[in-house]
């Protein structure tokens, strides 16, 4: 009995002692692999979202004036597909327009000159390629940058008179004011303000807009359904900026 404890004795310690030694190194092993691992992993997860984070701002900020400009409006002036030349009626020398607003239009002159308002049409549908002309061979004679043109011309692809909808309109009595502000001080215009409603004209570029210099003299239809498609996203635009 004596020896067995004896023995129990000489070989207990140093094996609790390389148990204690044996048992936690494989723990802490165990411990250290399972962590490394899971630290390499915490790293390269918070790597990635750190990248992702900084591509996402950029990202953010192309959306948020995405969101701004739905549209895609180029200086204040939305784009207008050209208008098939089926659809296009010659209602004066030089003046063509949609035909869905040219009975309104030639009633409108009409019963203006009933009531002693002569309106004269100044511009009707207009091309792309004329606009093209319009407005870089006149932003170049001028010696105007893109935006200082854009606020009295659309730029090509961008303008209401290629879609046969826009109307110029002057007084056949002050013809000086055509294509100029002081127009809102004829009777045509003043006629036009009270009536053109009627005939479903509206004014495209009043004083309330931002880019585009106001002009009393740019009427646009919107008595057709096709009308009221076209002109669908410049109206939300107005709404949305009321
Ligand atoms: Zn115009």
């Amino acid at each position: 009995m004596e020896r067995k404890e004896e023995v129990i004795e000489t070989i207990d310690i140093p094996v609790a002692e390389r148990k204690y030694l044996k048992e936690t190194n494989p723990k802490f092993k165990e411990k250290f692999f399972f962590i490394i691992p899971l630290l390499i992993l915490l790293f390269f997860v918070s790597g990635l979202r750190f990248s992702r984070n900084s591509k996402t701002n950029p990202l953010k900020n192309i959306n948020f004036n995405n969101a701004n400009n739905h549209d895609h409006s180029i200086l204040g002036h939305l784009p207008y597909n050209e208008i098939s030349k089926e659809k296009l009626v010659l209602i004066e020398p030089n003046i063509e327009v949609h035909i869905d607003m040219s009975e309104s239009l030639l009633q409108m002159k009409e019963d203006a000159k009933n009531e002693g308002i002569f309106l004269v049409f100044l511009s009707g549908y207009r091309s792309i390629n004329l606009q093209n002309n319009i407005f870089y061979t006149l932003k170049s004679k001028r010696n105007q940058i893109a935006s200082e043109r854009a606020r009295v011309s659309a730029p090509p692809g961008y303008s209401e008179h290629s879609t046969g909808f826009a109307i110029d309109i002057g007084d056949s009595n002050k013809r000086d004011t055509d294509f100029d502000v002081k127009f809102e001080n004829t009777d045509a215009f003043r006629w036009l303000k009270k009536n053109a409603a009627k005939y479903h004209f509206k004014l495209s570029f009043n004083k309330n807009n931002k880019n585009v210099d106001y002009e009393p003299w740019h009427w646009r239809y919107e008595g057709s359904i096709d009308a009221l498609k076209v002109f669908e996203a410049s109206n939300r635009n107005i709404n949305n900026a009321k």
